[in-house]
């Protein structure tokens, strides 16, 4: 019973933020909401446990869809980072920002780029192209996603400045628009350079944010050096290209694991 403790552990972890956020911000949605991500994220963690193949894939897609079409498209949530700069600019610690602190930013402290691996939208797509391994050596274009990032940022600082009116109608237009790019751009760079994750790479405004609280991540895949016999099985299936025999912080990509756990799954020694 004791490897089931995992997903117990983080069943509670959600359900406290759930709790908390229920009673300190007196509004239901909250315990509704942490609740099911968490319930879904600890069922994916139980099914890894049980060795199911596509436990991974099966998170994803129920946070994925519930975020995209739940909150995006019915409760007309702008979730992307123009939604997170929208609710930090009128001051309200609600949605896209609550959103953000725990998925983007205090989060990832903890669970490292989980969300990248077990719920974003943009990925639970891009993750179905048949182009799970890169396909090439990586690109030195990471340095656009700082131009995604700045003209989100001053998209919404326009709306604001220029004192547009009906600003949440246009706040819910950028998000299918948004979205709708994302997935345009997502697919032709990954056939591009034969790589799925290609967006997440290079042009991902959110990894402004993940790279480098994901640094001080508790939650990593180490490597024990008494099983390994440097196969280098698991670098050839990490999608992200991490050094992962290398235990140090500073290992080669280090900040671009999405603890998918291909690595683990294909190790040979379970040394990982
Ligand atoms: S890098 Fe961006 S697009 Fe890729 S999974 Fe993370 S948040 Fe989603
Ligand atoms: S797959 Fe396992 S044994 Fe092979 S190099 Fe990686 S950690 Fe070592
Ligand atoms: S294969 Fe391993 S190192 Fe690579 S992203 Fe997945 S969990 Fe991280």
């Amino acid at each position: 019973m004791k490897k089931y403790w995992p997903p117990v552990m983080m069943l509670a972890i959600f359900e406290s933020v759930a709790v908390t956020l229920w009673l300190t911000k007196d509004n239901l949605f909250y315990l509704f909401n942490f609740s099911y991500i968490g319930l879904s994220v600890s069922t994916g963690v139980f099914l890894f446990i049980r060795k199911y193949k596509h436990a991974r894939r099966i998170v994803q897609l129920l946070v994925g869809l519930y975020m995209l079409i739940y909150l995006g498209l019915i409760c007309n949530e702008n979730m992307q980072i123009e939604g997170f700069w929208y609710y930090l600019f009128t001051g309200v610690f609600e949605a896209a920002t609550i959103h953000y602190a725990v998925a983007k930013i205090f989060g990832p402290l903890i669970f490292g780029r989980g969300w990248c691996g077990y719920a974003c939208w943009t990925a639970m797509v891009l993750d179905f192209l048949p182009y799970k391994v890169p396909g090439g050596p990586r690109k030195k274009i990471g340095w656009v996603r700082y131009i995604t990032f700045l003209v989100s940022l001053i998209f919404v600082a326009a709306l604001f400045l220029a004192k547009v009116g009906n600003i949440e109608q246009i706040m819910f237009r950028a998000f299918i628009a948004g979205n709708l790019i994302y997935y345009a751009a997502g697919i032709i760079l990954a056939c591009a350079f034969k790589d799925n994750r290609a967006f997440c790479k290079y042009i991902c405004p959110i990894t402004v944010f993940l790279k480098p609280m994901s640094y001080f991540s508790l939650l990593r895949i180490k490597c024990d050096k008494d099983k390994c016999v440097s196969c280098g099985k698991c670098k050839r299936v990490c999608p992200m290209e991490v050094d992962v025999t290398e235990n140090s912080r500073k290992r080669q990509n280090g900040t671009e694991c999405i603890l998918c756990m291909e690595c683990v799954r294909n190790c040979p020694k379970d040394a990982l």
